[in-house]
């Protein structure tokens, strides 16, 4: 897509468990190239947002539209294959796999594969090819070094770009990233940011969800806040920084 296109528009999405509003009435679009941070407190709503995106669980009403098509009423899979890919908050990789084999793992979601010719097993191309082109993705996350080592082998750093990797050699518009940062250390994050950085100038738009404040205020264009399922506030992260309402959200008020 073009920068600065429309990639994802949520328009009063809505999720309710029984008598619980998870997610209430939440609004908000992202552009092509854009970092896009979704903040808040536990419980806030965010992990729910990602399943609504990506059909995991489906809406009570609204609608969510990925460039320009409804997609709230797709499957998972249909909707992984139209281009958005996912890493999860906890690691899921194949410890026992090489780091290569992992990423080929991904290249079946291909979304240059038709859904019909993928469900007919007719997607011809060889293990060689898939994995050659797991190689190309783990060379533009910095990982080329390690395409042979066991996957169980890595640092929680390299498993956390390892799994951005498998996610990138389906060929995504849009990647969701899940709490990336969690746990990783100071000069990890720092690695993680930049790869980040660079997926987004090569035109990749990126939506994570992130408790950590300092890694999600010098990366992203853009924070969305949650609370209690509500947009708490929306803009620029240095604006947000200053917001009372999110200040007190945080600190407990
Ligand atoms: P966050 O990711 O911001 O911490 P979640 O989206 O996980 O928050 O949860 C939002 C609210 O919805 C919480 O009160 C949580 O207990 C509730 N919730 C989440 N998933 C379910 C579910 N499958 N069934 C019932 N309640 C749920
Ligand atoms: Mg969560």
């Amino acid at each position: 897509p073009e920068k600065g296109s429309l990639v994802l528009e949520l328009d009063k999405a809505r999720k309710e468990f029984g008598g619980l509003v998870a997610v209430n009435d939440i609004s908000f679009k992202l552009h092509a190239g854009e970092i896009m941070g979704l903040i808040g407190p536990n419980g806030a709503g965010k992990s729910t947002t990602f399943n609504l995106i990506t059909g995991v669980l489906p809406l009570t009403s609204g609608d969510i539209r990925f460039q320009g098509q409804r997609i709230d009423n797709l499957r998972a899979r249909d909707i992984a294959r139209l281009g958005i890919g996912r890493t999860f908050q906890h690691v899921q990789l194949i410890p026992t796999m090489t780091v290569l084999e992992n990423v080929a793992l991904g290249a079946h979601l291909r979304r240059d594969v038709g859904v019909v010719s993928a469900a007919l097993h007719t997607d011809r191309r060889s293990e060689a090819e898939l994995l050659h082109e797991a190689a190309v993705q783990l060379e533009r996350v910095g990982l080329g070094d390690y395409l042979y080592e066991e996957a169980g082998n890595l640092a929680l750093g390299q498993q956390r770009i390892l799994e951005i990797a498998r996610a990138l050699a389906a060929d995504p518009v849009l990647l969701l990233l899940d709490e990336p940062a969690a746990g990783l250390r100071y000069k990890e994050k720092q690695e993680l940011a930049q790869v980040l950085n660079q997926l987004s100038a090569e035109g990749m738009s990126i939506l994570l969800v992130e408790h950590d404040m300092d890694f999600v205020m010098n990366l992203t264009d853009h924070l969305v806040v949650m609370d209690f399922g509500t947009k708490l506030a929306e803009g620029k992260p240095a604006e947000i920084q200053q917001n009372p309402a999110v200040l007190q959200a945080y600190l407990g008020g």
